[in-house]
């Protein structure tokens, strides 16, 4: 794996004002417990233009399978189209990962190298598969810093599934404002 230092880091959106899912928020939809919330959700309209944080490789973009419901059936409300992309930081060395979900449309492959601002897809439209078959259209954005398995990363943490663990998950707002300046 090629990781990549990036000296600094961007929002991934235009317009940060419209967080309608903060990080660390208690979700429930429809009556049901979502659990923790691992990022920010920020409402954005079918083919708003999402870019990389910062300079990395893309370690995944495809469908997030999701969890299937016990008829088999189209797995719901996931991640839909997901772009993950590793960094490193300049100093510490040390290796992150920023999340992109409800992508509509992905034009970046695994193993593709970024530069910070290009453009790596758009966020999809509601209830399409490729948003996770949510009501509303949004992009879900989070902060990872912990060990990289595509299956340990949901967008909810439920403690009995023990997939993940909080502390490997950062909010994503203070992240940016802070690894500017340390690294600036
Ligand atoms: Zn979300």
């Amino acid at each position: 794996m090629t990781y990549r230092l990036t000296p600094k880091i961007i929002y991934p959106i235009g317009n940060f004002k419209k967080i309608i899912s903060g990080f660390w928020d208690k979700n429930s939809y429809d009556g049901e417990a979502w659990g923790t919330h691992l990022g920010v959700d920020i409402a954005a309209e079918a083919g708003t233009k999402i870019f990389s944080i910062g300079r990395g490789v893309v370690v995944y973009s495809k469908l997030h399978p999701g969890e299937s419901t016990p008829d088999g059936k189209i797995a719901q409300r996931n991640w839909g189209g997901l772009v993950i992309i590793a960094h490193k930081e300049p100093k510490t060395k040390k290796i992150f990962y920023s999340v992109y979900g409800h992508l509509g449309k992905r034009y970046v492959k695994k193993g593709d190298l970024v530069e910070m601002g290009e453009f790596l897809g758009s966020v999809g439209g509601s209830l399409t598969e490729s948003n996770g078959l949510w009501e509303r259209e949004h992009l879900h954005f989070a902060i990872y810093e912990g060990p990289f398995h595509e299956k340990s990363l949901p967008g909810y943490h439920k403690r009995e599934t023990n997939l993940t663990k909080l502390e490997y998950w950062r909010d994503p707002i203070k992240f940016i404002e802070s690894y500017n300046k340390k690294f600036n």
